[in-house]
């Protein structure tokens, strides 16, 4: 029988439900259970592929090839699990179940309303990914903030799975803030008190509270939320703010969640084996060095934008002892100067980023010829590879006016043109390369070496691919393909081997690297940036 726990969050949006989903998970897994977390989302978009970075942060991708929420990432890396597109759902995708049900007359003459047709629809697609996982647990964040109107479909739904499935099968995380006011920093609670109000008035009375505060809580206050919100003491659970993310697990253990979870849930009760994770949380707090890489994008005025870059290169600094720390660039800066030197100096490597569409792409390439020509340690994912390929062809090989037919209209070199498959696409939903596919790697290159394996599979997500017209001219200016698909019609990687560490890829490696499995792209990267930037200090001695 699978065990449900459903997290809600109160008081203010960002609260942090995503790393206290992802972190419950991590407590579970130690103890050897399975887990399928789920993200419900109220937005009506189908899934978040369609949806702006600038707006909504990145968009991650699955094995299966789902767009989603940035949050399966925050699963992922934290349960060291690979989600599929069943672990998230959107009211979107629930209507137009909904929708497509009513139309071929499922619904027998039936009006279709949200009780119980919308709630039903939910349900089943809660417990069928329980089912396809076989979990031992589902742990299902629920997007929004409780008050919000667009949310309580779902809630209503979660409520009657406590009914539908029993006490002791399903269970109820709410995450809360705690605000401190006045010059004394006085702890509030009332907030608190209101948000559970709130989830109360619908029928759901919170098991735990995980309450987010600047300070710790003080004993009284405490007992004060368990007083007024129904909740046990030990089920008050403090999250005050921790130097790094992957913290919160080891704080939540600390605090008896993964115990008081288990009793709840009637689980089978496991050691906790916390030690290899507790360990690379003492790595990423007290490292020997730093390292500063340079990440060039189009979104970066959105944090999120990169998530999964930003903690791929936080993990990449684990096996080499580096923090690292991210710097910034927003490709049209680069742009308007033409002159990447002011902005990259300082940085000892250098990722340029996924993206789409025309504008501050000349930037890119500015800052890739900067890296090519200076010996900067160079990684290019997706958009970053076309870039590199464009760069290459104008300034290596006299190409000039090379370009991505997504870009210009009829360039003079297409190096970087549409994929077959996508000429005729018209939707733009779900419909670029997604998901994992397999490339061979060349033997004796860079990414064979990095990856130590002759063959890979990463995600995708692009309608644009390196054209094969131009391959045998990169390759005579020193611009190798490293790797291909198995079938050698798509160029799925391409370095230059004259120069320390120059590697691109037209995946996502960024949606694998886990913190206890960083990815080799991204070690090897940060591993050729802690070299440059010692060989530096080595010769200023
Ligand atoms: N816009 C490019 C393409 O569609 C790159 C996409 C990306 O960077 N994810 O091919």
């Amino acid at each position: 029988m699978t065990k449900y726990i459903f997290v809600t969050g109160g008081v203010v949006s960002s609260i942090g439900k995503g790393i206290t989903t992802a972190s419950l998970g991590r407590l579970l897994r130690n103890r050897g259970f399975t887990v399928a977390p789920l993200k419900l989302d109220p937005y009506i978009n189908v899934d978040a592929g369609t949806m702006s970075p600038h707006q909504h942060g990145e968009v991650f991708v699955t094995e299966d090839g789902a767009e989603t929420d940035l949050d399966l990432g925050h699963y992922e890396r934290f349960m060291d699990v690979n989600c599929s597109g069943g672990s998230s759902l959107t009211t979107g995708k629930v209507y137009s179940a909904v929708i497509s049900a009513e139309r071929r007359g499922d619904y027998l003459g039936g009006t279709v309303q949200v009780i119980p047709h919308v709630t039903n629809e939910i349900k089943r697609a809660i417990l069928a990914l329980g089912r396809e996982q076989e979990a031992d647990v589902v742990i299902a964040e629920i997007g929004g903030t409780v008050g919000d109107i667009e949310s309580l479909p779902f809630l209503e739904a979660i409520r009657q799975m406590r009914t539908d499935l029993g006490h002791e099968n399903t269970m109820y995380v709410h995450v809360t803030l705690i605000p401190t006011v006045g010059p004394w920093q006085e702890v509030k609670t009332k907030p608190t008190q209101h948000s559970v109000y709130k989830l109360r008035e619908i029928g759901i009375a919170p098991d735990v509270l995980v309450c987010r505060s600047e300070v710790p809580l003080p004993n009284d206050v405490r007992e004060k939320i368990s007083l007024f919100c129904g909740v046990p003491p030990q089920a008050v659970i403090e999250s005050t703010n921790v130097e790094t993310i992957y913290e919160v697990p080891v704080i939540y253990e600390a605090a008896g969640l993964g115990d008081f979870v288990v009793n709840r849930l009637n689980l089978e009760s496991r050691d906790a084996n916390l030690s290899h994770w507790k360990a690379l949380v003492e790595t990423l707090k007290n490292p020997k060095l730093t390292t500063t890489i340079g990440v060039v994008g189009k979104y970066t005025s959105n944090g999120d934008a990169y998530k999964s870059i930003a903690e791929a290169l936080i993990h990449a600094g684990i096996p080499n002892d580096s923090a690292v720390q991210i710097k910034w660039i927003e490709s049209d800066s680069l742009e308007n100067d033409k002159n990447p030197v002011d902005a990259l100096a300082g940085c000892d490597g250098l990722v340029v980023g996924p993206g789409f569409g025309a504008r501050g792409i000349e930037g890119k390439v500015a800052a890739v010829q900067y890296a090519r020509e200076t010996g900067l340690p160079f990684l290019g994912i997706c958009l970053g590879l076309q870039m590199a390929v464009i760069e290459y062809a104008r300034n290596v090989c006299g190409l000039h006016g090379a370009n991505s037919e997504e870009m210009v209209e009829n360039p003079a070199y297409p190096v970087i043109h549409l994929l077959p498959e996508q000429k005729h696409v018209t939707d733009k939903g779900g419909s670029m390369r997604l998901g994992s596919y397999p490339c061979n790697l060349v033997n004796g290159t860079l990414a064979a070496q990095l990856y130590g394996a002759s063959r890979i599979e990463e995600r995708h997500r692009h309608r644009y691919e390196v054209n094969n017209d131009f391959r045998e001219k990169l390759q005579e200016h020193g611009m190798i393909t490293s790797g291909v698909s198995p079938d050698y019609r798509l160029v799925e990687m391409i370095e230059v081997p004259a120069h320390p560490f120059f590697i691109a890829t037209q995946a996502h490696p960024e949606f694998k690297s886990r913190p206890n499995r960083p990815h080799p792209l991204f070690e090897g990267l940060v591993r050729a940036a802690v070299e440059k930037k010692n060989a530096v200090a080595t010769s200023v001695v």
